[in-house]
């Protein structure tokens, strides 16, 4: 939780996101979108407020929430979720990884991850006093290794937490890679922490729930968020699914974090949640514009990127040009380009972050006008 000098830090959104408002620059560095989620909604929770739903909710979410996550998993998964033991509701994807975490894990277990990692997984993991082991995703494809997967992955590891879609490389994880977790961790008994918070931001592939799949769901807590599928970003109204044991773990380490949250929210995201299927199949071929947008300007002017399968995120690659550090280049274009993005190197381990030097994440969840615009003045960058 201590930057580089061993001062408190503050993450690299805020840091870059206050530069970016300081310089007047488009910001594509946090993950946010510029379109509000659909007003109907909103209505929902304006009149929740109205009408009294000011108080604590209970611990685990409303029962309708928690029945409308049953439902959605049923829709989207074929899931069966008892919605009164094996749904918990909290306070965004961020707190029940938290929660997780700090259930499942005990000093000195192992817990594996994929190398980008989202950067809460190690701060929590680092509050557990649990070791972090990766598998690194290497650029251009990110696709782990088997065998580095299967050397990662031993009897002193407790915890699988993996996220797919995965930010911040737009990498969907093939069903071959997602059977190999759930082998390993029924071989050497460990829990599977899913981060599935951009289930439906895939384009052109339906997502698959490590869940959904054959001998994951007895040992797999599924993990997603109000912010990304429905563009509520700022609500922080998440969930997790699992087993009843799982549940019962996540829930009782839930309630000393923040016991509940969002009592107006909540039944607008129930709301949300049932929304019709074109609601999200739109959602998508939104951000696939967006992402050929921002994808085709940065080629157009010289810079190599790895175009995404899901997410908020693409990747562009620096490493030829004159200046290909990217967190020198990402704290100097706000102003010198007029552009916010974020670098690679941010979500790894600090020994390997030369691997990731010369990446930079850009957020394409805006306006197509936004991001012609910012393609516009990243034809300055090489
Ligand atoms: N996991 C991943 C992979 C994310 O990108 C984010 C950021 N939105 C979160 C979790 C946190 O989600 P929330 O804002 O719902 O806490
Ligand atoms: N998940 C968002 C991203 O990756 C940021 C969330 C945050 O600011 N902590 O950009």
């Amino acid at each position: 939780l201590l930057d580089a000098s061993g001062q408190p830090g503050v993450t690299i959104f805020e840091e870059i996101t206050a530069l970016a408002n300081k310089h007047e620059a488009i910001n594509l560095g946090q993950g946010f979108p510029d379109t509000e989620g659909p007003a109907e909604i909103r209505q929902i929770a304006v009149d929740a407020i109205l009408s009294g739903a000011n108080q604590y909710a209970p611990g685990s979410g409303i029962l309708e929430l928690r029945q409308a996550i049953s439902d959605h998993q049923k829709r989207f998964y074929s899931l069966d979720i008892d919605p009164n033991n094996e749904v918990v509701v909290s306070t965004g994807a961020t707190e029940a990884i938290a929660s997780a975490l700090l259930a499942f894990l005990e000093p000195g277990d192992e817990v594996v991850t994929f190398e980008p990692f989202y950067d809460s997984y190690a701060a929590m993991i680092g509050l557990t006093n649990a070791q972090h082991k990766v598998v690194q995703l290497k650029a251009p494809n990110f696709e782990p290794s088997v065998n580095e997967l299967r050397q990662a992955i031993t009897h002193n590891t407790r915890v699988i937490l993996i996220n797919n879609p995965h930010n911040p490389t737009g990498t969907v994880f093939s069903t071959s890679i997602l059977n190999e977790v759930i082998a390993l961790a029924h071989q050497h008994d460990c829990i599977i922490v899913a981060d599935e918070v951009y289930e439906h931001l895939t384009f052109g592939t339906k997502h698959v729930p490590i869940a959904s799949m054959p001998g994951g769901f007895e040992r797999t807590i599924t993990i997603s968020s109000a912010g990304k599928s429905f563009s509520f970003t700022g609500w922080k109204v998440g969930w997790a699914t699992g087993p009843q044991n799982l549940i019962t773990a996540i829930r009782t380490v839930k309630q000393f974090l923040t016991y509940s949250s969002g009592p107006a929210f909540q039944p607008a995201v129930a709301k949300a949640l049932n929304l019709p299927e074109s609601f999200f199949t739109g959602f998508a071929s939104s951000l696939v514009q967006g992402a050929n947008i921002l994808a085709d300007g940065l080629e157009n002017a010289g810079i190599p990127v790895i175009r995404p399968k899901g997410t908020y995120f693409l990747v562009a690659d620096i490493n030829g040009f004159k200046h290909n550090d990217a967190i020198e280049v990402a704290r100097m274009m706000p102003q010198e380009v007029g552009v916010a993005a974020i670098p690679m190197s941010v979500f790894v381990h600090p020994q390997n972050a030369s691997s990731y030097q010369g990446l930079l994440r850009f957020a394409f969840c805006k306006k197509p006008e936004v991001l012609r615009d910012a393609v516009g003045k990243l034809q300055q960058l090489p």
